[in-house]
């Protein structure tokens, strides 16, 4: 099965929200159900080719994001959801929304990966977003 076909099931994470929409790896290496925390942008260095998907919960677009040239400065996935959880949360594709859906219920069951350096805390389940819920309206 070619893990790259467009299937009408995305079952690609975000690896900024950890949204289960996107269509392909955001990053080539980068595993699925893994959301990786502490890595310097741009990501494509430690993940591979990027793939330019705009993420339909989060809105992170993957390559741009992270590296959008010399003019401008680039988020990486954690100030990003720090900024988006703290203008509330707002579904980019509000369309694909499920009228059930909570953040936190989305970042539950996910491994985080951190680089080798942080050693000792890698694939730890408790982090940061702990306690962070999108603005009430
Ligand atoms: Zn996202």
């Amino acid at each position: 099965m070619n893990e790259l076909t467009v299937t009408s099931q995305p079952r690609y994470r975000c690896p900024c929200c950890g949204n289960k929409g996107l269509d392909c790896p955001a990053y080539q290496h980068l595993w699925m159900n893994v959301i990786p925390r502490g890595f310097p942008i741009p990501y494509h260095t430690h993940f591979g080719m990027l793939s330019y998907q705009i993420c339909g919960c989060c809105g992170y677009e993957f390559g741009a994001e992270d590296d959008p040239g010399p003019w401008a400065i680039g988020l990486s996935f954690e100030d990003y959801l720090d900024r988006w959880l703290a203008a509330g949360g707002i579904w980019f594709d509000g369309k694909i929304r499920p009228s059930s859906w909570t953040f936190e219920q989305q970042m539950q069951d996910l491994a985080i990966v951190r680089p080798i350096l942080d050693d000792h805390k890698s694939l730890s389940s408790s982090e940061s977003w702990k306690g962070k819920a999108p603005a009430e309206p």
